[in-house]
This record gives C-alpha cells, sequence and structure tokens, in this order.
C-alpha cells in the first residue's frame, strides 16, 4: 500500500494549464501501478489506471521531465594537490 515516487511532470489541471506549462507536481504510483497526484495549486488529485491512455500521458509526461540520467564520470576528480611541503630552515638540530 505504500505509494511511491513516479516522477515528476506539470499539473494537467486546467487552471494550472493556463500557465505556461502547469504546475510541477509530483506523481506517486501505488501498489496497483495507479499513479496519482495532488496539485497544491489547483487542487486537482487525479489518478490514471494503468493500461489507460491517460496512464501513458503521464508516464510519457513524466519521461520528458526526468533529469537526464547522470553522465558517469569520467574519472574522480582528483583531490587538490597537497601543498609542497615548505622547505624547513635547518632540521631542527643545527641549532648554532
Ligand atoms: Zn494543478
Amino acid at each position: 500500500m505504500a505509494k511511491v515516487r513516479a516522477g515528476i511532470m506539470a499539473c494537467e489541471g486546467q487552471r494550472c494549464e493556463s500557465h505556461d506549462h502547469g504546475a510541477p507536481v509530483v506523481v506517486f504510483q501505488n501498489e496497483k501501478q495507479t499513479l496519482s497526484y495532488s496539485c497544491d495549486w489547483c487542487g486537482r488529485a487525479p489518478y490514471a489506471r494503468p493500461g489507460t491512455g491517460q496512464h501513458a500521458e503521464w508516464t510519457e509526461a513524466m519521461q520528458r521531465n526526468a533529469p537526464a540520467p547522470a553522465p558517469k564520470p569520467v574519472a574522480a576528480p582528483a583531490p587538490a594537490p597537497a601543498p609542497a611541503p615548505k622547505p624547513k630552515a635547518g632540521n631542527g638540530l643545527l641549532i648554532s
């Protein structure tokens, strides 16, 4: 019964769509693969059952909004080079 975050997309609400892209909403998926979200901006709380056109639309919308997979770092960032040891004046044993 636990819902998991499925992704982020723009709210489909009419009031939200009157803006540029609708408010971003977090879409949750329950154990039956049903997607749902609750929009704080327009108050809509629709859901989309798997196999429906709306479900497909939401899935596509979420994929559009999904951040591109982070490229694998070619190499771990090199640590800052250790500062060269400062030449010590004398070795402490040649006190004159
Ligand atoms: Zn909305």
